[in-house]
């Protein structure tokens, strides 16, 4: 037999405040061959791929973008288990 101990634990969740942690991870796909730039905290370098999928293909030129943001839980009185 196996014993478990488990109590009540009220969680908050926030942005991480890690020094670590992107704000923001950015990553486009395209719309034509779903081809994807890749996940990266610098969107500067996301959308330079975008400009070039679009010139090495001229017509693609429909792209979504996923934007992931880091969230931390912690217990909801402070750190504990
Ligand atoms: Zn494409």
């Amino acid at each position: 037999m196996t014993r478990s101990v488990l109590r009540y634990v009220q969680w908050t969740m926030s942005p991480d405040p890690a020094e670590d942690s992107p704000e923001m991870i950015h990553e486009l796909g395209c719309g034509t061959c779903r081809a994807t730039s890749g996940a990266g905290g610098d969107f500067e370098a996301v959308r330079d791929w975008a400009f070039a999928h679009t010139g090495a293909n001229p017509s693609h030129r429909r792209y979504h973008e996923l934007i992931w943001r880091v969230w931390r839980m912690a217990p909801a009185g402070g750190e504990g288990p």
